[in-house]
């Protein structure tokens, strides 16, 4: 799954940096835009899949581990929600204006190299769970997606493994032997959880048949 997950996140950073580069940029916006549509009924796979700024941090995460650079512990104001929803404003406002104003804002390119910037100081996951204006944007439809990831709570050992290797920081787990509880519309579907699960307690499934992938999944 992850190698099939990098694949497609390379295919997608070289279509994007086709589109910069023959001025294009704004069909990206659709690709956005069908990818918000599809949240709702598959969860934020743009975000995990497709995103060119996540596979770009990728890039950042491997250099970082290259070089021994360790995370920054990020300051807490950061965590804020105003700041999210304030920076989702801010981008949005700049979209719209820049367009009316036929200005070539490569707005997504900025992103990336915030978000490269922001990603080599702290963890990555600071910016999927706090920062990125986009990202935020995906929590909204999240909320209703159809298929997201779920817990099998008796095949679980509270292990921790999962809240470890999250991404988006969507699993959270209290105090020792308690089971993990997931934030899904945080949830980058990146499927990395389900990767790492010694015991094969989490699945990506619907609501009707929560049981229907488990055991068809191939990892
Ligand atoms: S990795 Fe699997 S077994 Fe471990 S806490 Fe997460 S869901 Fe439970
Ligand atoms: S590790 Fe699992 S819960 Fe976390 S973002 Fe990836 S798919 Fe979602």
């Amino acid at each position: 799954m992850t190698d099939k997950r990098k694949i497609v996140q390379v295919i997608s950073l070289i279509v994007f940096t086709a589109l910069v580069f023959m001025g294009k940029m704004q069909l990206w916006l659709f690709i956005i835009g069908l990818g918000l549509i599809t949240t709702i009924g598959l969860g934020r796979l743009y975000c995990g899949w497709f995103c060119p700024i996540n596979t770009v941090m990728m890039g950042v995460e491997k250099i970082k581990g290259k070089v021994g650079k360790t995370d920054k512990e990020a300051p807490d104001w950061v965590t804020a929600p105003a700041l999210r929803w304030g920076l989702l404003a801010v981008t949005i406002g700049w979209i719209v204006f820049s367009s009316k104003k036929g200005l070539e804002a490569n707005t997504l390119v900025y992103l990336i190299a915030i978000g490269a910037g922001i990603s080599f100081i702290y963890s990555q996951r600071l910016w999927h769970r706090f920062l990125c204006p986009f990202g935020t944007l995906f929590t909204i439809p999240a909320r209703f997606s159809l298929f997201k990831i779920r817990l099998d709570q008796e095949r679980c050992v509270s292990c921790n493994f999962c809240s470890k290797v999250c991404l988006g920081e969507a699993i959270s787990i209290g105090d020792k032997q308690q089971k993990p509880t997931i934030d899904t519309k945080e949830c980058l579907e990146c499927f990395e959880c389900l990767e790492h699960c010694p015991k094969k307690a989490i699945f990506f499934s619907n609501k009707m048949n929560e049981n229907s992938f488990k055991d068809n999944l191939s990892l």
